[in-house]
């Protein structure tokens, strides 16, 4: 997979985008069937029936969508989706395929029934979305030869492909595009039992010595994210090697994941100044995203797409008509005390 972010620094331990330093142990780590992969049980159960149903038929499996935050494991499902099927799988990302012919010649060069998957679909140009919409619905591409008053349209016919597009973002792909999958699929952050699933099979792949209670300390901290979970597990084996006899347990866990800076419940500095900012520069809220992103100086879709997701899934931060607000919980996290009346945020956020 292509990596994303431009980052001018070097990456926060728990980016969940994929770093340089993750390439080669994520590819070992990659489940490969839908049995191997853990957690995302409804949406598993739903792939199972259409992969059998399309392999029964022998026919090309409906478009898929995926979405989610990152790191959830959009791609190892394309991945394993194609292997299920027994087809061949070409990764792309929407800012990748540039001019429509790009887009053309990825679609002539499928077999039968192939997959493609692009990631970050959400940012295809209008004209290569353009492409996509007769590709998907009746399986075949016009192409305009010549310029001027003589260019004529050429119908090229394509052969049977699944496409599968993954996005952090659904609200912003156009209508017309979301309309052409026929499953369309929301990944939700993982719990911590299936993160220590994951750390644990992750360990003994890697060959790691772990206790249970060492995974469940990695999987705690790793802010429901399956790729921050393998990398954590990585930094903390440095430690255990240094400071111990290589077995990661939950008291090594802890130091290591502390001089991290990952608190006890996977918060690390840029979560904690988006919280401080809301409550020391805004009363708790409610602040508008952009506000609030310059105040700290992150990009807003950082905060949106990375710290959000995860800051309200702790209940720590909440969303109104308003603005982001800090909710009691998050003042009790930083040891701050609450305000006795909550933010004004117009009934929409209970404490
Ligand atoms: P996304 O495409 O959503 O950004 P990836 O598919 O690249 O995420 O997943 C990142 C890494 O997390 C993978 O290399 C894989 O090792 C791990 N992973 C993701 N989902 C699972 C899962 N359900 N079970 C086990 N490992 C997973």
């Amino acid at each position: 997979m292509i990596q994303t972010e431009d980052m001018e620094f070097a990456p926060r331990v728990i980016t969940p985008s994929e770093t340089a330093e993750d390439g080669d142990i994520e590819l070992s780590l990659r489940p490969q069937t839908l049995n191997e992969y853990i957690g995302q049980d409804k949406v598993k159960e739903n792939l199972a029936v259409y992969i059998e149903a399309a392999r029964r038929r022998s026919e090309p499996l409906d478009h898929v969508l995926l979405y989610g935050p990152p790191g959830l494991g959009k791609t190892t499902l394309s991945s394993i989706i194609a292997h299920e099927l027994g087809v061949n799988l070409r990764v792309t990302t929407g800012p990748a395929i540039e001019k429509p012919g790009d887009l053309v010649s990825l679609l002539t060069s499928l077999s039968d029934n192939d997959v493609l998957f692009i990631d970050e679909i959400h940012r295809l140009s209008r004209a290569v979305e353009e492409i996509l919409y007769p590709a998907l619905e009746d399986r075949v591409i016009d192409i305009i030869i010549g310029k001027g008053p003589s260019a004529r349209s050429i119908r090229m016919d394509l052969k049977p492909f699944t496409l599968i597009g993954a996005t952090t973002r659904a609200g912003q792909l156009s209508a017309p595009l979301r309309d052409r999958f026929g499953v369309i699929q929301r990944l939700e952050l993982y719990t911590k039992d299936q993160l220590t699933d994951i750390v644990r099979r992750s360990a003994m792949i890697l060959g790691i010595p772990c206790t249970t209670d060492g995974a469940a300390e990695v999987a705690g901290r790793a802010r429901g994210t399956p790729r921050i979970a393998n990398r954590l597990l990585k930094r903390v084996r440095d430690f255990a090697d240094v400071m111990g006899n290589g077995q990661i347990t939950k008291e090594i866990a802890s130091i290591a994941l502390s001089r991290l800076e990952i608190d006890s419940l996977g918060l690390d500095s840029l979560d904690r100044r988006v919280l401080e900012m809301i409550i020391r520069g805004y009363g708790g809220g409610p602040v508008g995203l952009e506000t609030l992103a310059a105040a700290i100086g992150e990009e807003s879709v950082t905060l949106e797409d990375i710290c959000e997701p995860f800051l309200m899934q702790l209940g720590f931060l909440g969303r109104t008509p308003k603005g982001r607000v800090a909710t009691r919980l998050a003042y009790e996290h930083l040891g701050l005390k609450a305000p006795d009346a909550p933010p004004s945020d117009d009934g929409q956020l209970s404490f």
